[in-house]
């Protein structure tokens, strides 16, 4: 990162100051008011293209493998986790940063003289402000994926720079899509095969209350889903009887094509967890609903769904507490789980229910693992006297359960908090650090 990059972020935000130096905002002409947002916008690039580059050496300084990695250090998986956690950010703006920024980062030759970066036309665009690394991110794919000569692939890189500031992000990428068609012909099967790898489903849970679950398919997936989507959606002609003189009867199917489709999807999933036995994982093929047992008798207050944030009505509990493959489990004043304290080596299936309902996911701070991906680490390793139950146990991921019982890290409860001390080695000063979900206090 050269010092032009934070020179243009302080002319920036001096510009700004002056323009927006009324007492109050609300007193700015137009004028002052649009050029403040046009400035607002330079300065949001100019943040990410610094975030890039900072995290981009987050990266050099996280070589998977290395034992010395600074990720891995401080407990993350990889840099872009490292990068999310400590500035806050979604994990696609971390991962942007952290790819982008090892790409466009100068290099250096085994002599330690300095080299240009990968893509060095993204790195000047980043540097001006021009674009973000969200739009170097698509041109760095878009180049990658075109199979011509190196000083080709320098000339496209620079003329979509170039474009990208005229054009939205959807432009470009619409733009990108047709680069690729001219120059990355795929036979079938290759397309195929691209299809594939970029195919899944992610999981988002939204401020707002709503899981969005977003899905690329391959088309072969697309087909299946469909079709067993549109079997459950196919308009049915419900009978409808009125007698002579009779109001005319209601039509209640008024959901929307959507609202028809996912209930569909729901319905199939529903069948799916009722053939299932749940003996698979102990925790990952039922769904598990928490219910205090106050809210249960009173109607009153929220229960849960095991990995999912959003709580769930008093009403819905109970209507879910009564089918047979949702796993109710009852919890007692003080949120306790029936402890089953027995003195065996491995925690039997409905102890790691227990304990996925209390952890509701990986304890590590900061750690997004659902229960499903968990497994129940002992606190004090059983072979040296530690014993299986609910209060020696506690659901790490694999990475977190790995790095816990290897690299000299300890636990312990306060409040029925999980906190985290880590060994010397990682933090001279050995401060604890916080783990589990946040939970509000009854
Ligand atoms: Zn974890």
């Amino acid at each position: 990162m050269d010092g032009t990059l934070r020179s243009r972020l302080l002319r920036v935000s001096a510009e700004l100051d002056e323009l927006l130096a009324a007492a109050s905002i609300d007193t700015v002409s137009d004028s002052s008011l649009l050029n403040a947002i046009d400035r607002i916008g330079a300065a949001r690039r100019l943040v990410d293209a610094l975030g890039t580059a900072v995290s981009g050496e987050i990266a050099k300084r996280s070589a998977p493998g290395d034992e010395e990695s600074l990720a891995r250090r401080l407990g993350a998986k990889n840099p872009s986790h490292l990068v999310a956690l400590r500035a806050r950010l979604d994990p696609a703006t971390a991962t942007s940063w952290t790819t982008v920024g090892a790409l466009t980062a100068t290099r250096r030759s085994i002599l330690g003289e300095k080299l240009p970066p990968a893509h060095p036309e993204v790195a000047a665009g980043l540097d001006l402000g021009d674009i973000d690394s969200a739009s170097g991110r698509v041109i760095i794919a878009t180049v990658d994926a075109c199979s011509i000569a190196a000083d080709q692939a320098n000339l496209l890189e620079e003329t979509l720079v170039r474009q990208a500031p005229s054009l939205t992000p959807r432009e470009l990428t619409r733009l990108c899509r047709e680069v690729i068609a001219r120059y990355a012909p795929e036979t079938g099967e290759e397309r195929e095969a691209a299809l594939r790898a970029r195919s899944g489903l992610r999981i988002v849970q939204r401020p707002d209350g709503l899981t969005h679950i977003a899905i690329d398919t391959h088309p072969e997936a697309a087909g299946l889903i469909l079709a067993s989507i549109d079997a459950r959606t196919a308009p049915r002609r419900i009978p409808r009887f009125a007698t002579e003189g009779s109001e005319p009867v209601e039509d209640h199917d008024r959901r929307t094509l959507a609202q028809r489709r996912l209930d569909a999807l729901v319905d199939v999933a529903r069948d799916s967890v009722a053939r299932d036995d749940g003996q698979l994982a102990g925790t990952s093929v039922s769904m598990v609903v928490t219910v205090p047992l106050e809210t249960l008798v009173s109607g009153r207050g929220t229960a849960s769904i095991a990995g999912i944030d959003e709580p769930i009505s008093a009403a819905t509990a109970r209507r879910l507490a009564a089918v047979a493959e949702i796993i109710p489990a009852v919890l007692g004043t003080d949120s306790e789980v029936l402890d089953l304290g027995r003195s065996a080596r491995l925690f039997s299936s409905a102890q790691r229910r227990a304990i996925a309902l209390r952890d509701r996911g990986c304890a590590w701070g900061g750690c997004d693992a659902p229960p499903g991906w968990c497994e129940v680490a002992h606190i004090d390793a059983w072979y040296l006297g530690g014993r299986t139950d609910l209060c020696n146990g506690v659901l790490l991921c694999r990475f977190h359960h790995q790095l816990f019982d290897s690299g000299g890290w300890r636990l312990e409860w306060r409040d029925g908090v999980p906190w985290f001390i880590p060994p010397r080695w990682v933090d001279s000063s050995q401060t604890p650090r916080r783990g589990g979900r946040p939970r509000l206090a009854a």
